[in-house]
């Protein structure tokens, strides 16, 4: 491990963020990002490399009151298999099904995921559709801290987050969606399987008599950050899916993002990618109604 001096891998939280507040410090869960991106020099190790795989508080999905929580370290496997999302927040599983292959996906965690902070990744949609938020947690005057941030503010540019180097992403939480709920996720890639989103989309409401309330929108990979559609969201909200709803609101997303070209699609291409893929979830979304 080129430039580690030091390993830990602490067995409580406390512990964790004690040893994380010494500085300098490397967080590791399940190095699929990480990894690849020290072998290609696009990253260097801190001194200390802190092993966060034995952290207790940061497994497990519960459910408290209305809120689910995810831990931090629960891999996309562990998600595609939870009977509680598998009920109250179908969404994720759906998408875990569409992330990697099997072997990724035992290791990859949905914390990871979050704090690579790739406009691409996959996880970040429905999280943003459940109106997520994320828990850090860290060491401060002698005592273990936490604070709570809406996860549509926790990016600031590829790879850039609003985590402090002394924080630990220890969850995720949301409120568990209310009947009606119905969502749907679409991802473009060159490959069927074990490939980036060149672009991905989100579409989640509550639907009340054919109408969609609390209507929400994401994309991925048409922006520095993963993003919510909000003029999307507008152009859906409190309306009934005909046909000439779903063609401006396909339009509106159209225009709405603004990606780069780049080695994987042009900027031209994303767009119309957008557009296609909105068009077939509100579809499905439609369906749902039914
Ligand atoms: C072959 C392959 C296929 C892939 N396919 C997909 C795909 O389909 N969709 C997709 O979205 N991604 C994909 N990825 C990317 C990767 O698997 C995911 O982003 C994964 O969720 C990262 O999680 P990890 O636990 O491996 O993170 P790590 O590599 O361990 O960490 C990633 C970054 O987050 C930080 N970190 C990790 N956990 C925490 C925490 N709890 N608190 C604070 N910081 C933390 C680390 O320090 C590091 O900077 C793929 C990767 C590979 C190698």
């Amino acid at each position: 491990m080129p430039g580690v001096e030091f390993y830990a891998a602490p067995t409580s939280l406390e512990e964790a963020v004690q040893r994380l507040a010494e500085g300098n410090g490397s967080l590791y869960a399940g190095g699929t990002d990480l990894l690849p991106q020290i072998r290609s020099g696009a990253k260097v190790f801190e001194r200390l490399l802190l092993n966060i795989r034995r952290v207790p508080e940061l497994t497990g999905v519960l459910r408290t009151n209305g809120t689910i929580r995810i831990g931090a370290l629960s891999t996309v496997t562990d998600i595609l298999k939870d009977s509680l999302l598998q009920e109250s927040a179908t969404i994720l599983p759906e998408v875990a099904d569409c992330f990697a292959c099997g072997q990724v996906r035992n290791s990859a965690t949905i914390g990871g995921n979050i704090c690579n902070a790739s406009p691409a990744g996959d996880m970040i949609i429905p999280l943003l559709l459940l109106d997520a938020e994320v828990e850090l947690a860290s060491w401060t005057d002698g005592a273990l801290t936490k604070r709570c941030m809406p996860l549509s503010d926790f990016f600031v540019g590829p790879g850039k987050t609003r985590i402090l180097p002394t924080e630990i992403l220890t969850a995720v939480k949301f409120a568990a969606p209310a009947a009606g709920f119905v969502a749907g996720f679409r991802k473009f890639g060159a490959r069927p399987a074990m490939d980036i989103s060149v672009v991905s989309v989100g579409v989640s409401a509550t639907l009340a008599e054919n109408t969609l309330r609390n209507t929400r929108v994401a994309f991925g990979a048409v922006a520095p950050v993963p993003l919510r559609g909000r003029e999307t969201e507008a152009a859906l909200e409190g309306k009934s899916l005909q046909k000439t709803v779903v063609t401006e609101a396909t339009h509106t997303a159209r225009e709405e993002v603004s990606p780069i070209s780049d080695v994987r699609a042009s900027a031209w291409y994303r767009k119309e990618l957008v557009g296609v893929l909105t068009e077939r979830l509100l579809t499905h979304v439609n369906q749902s109604a039914d």
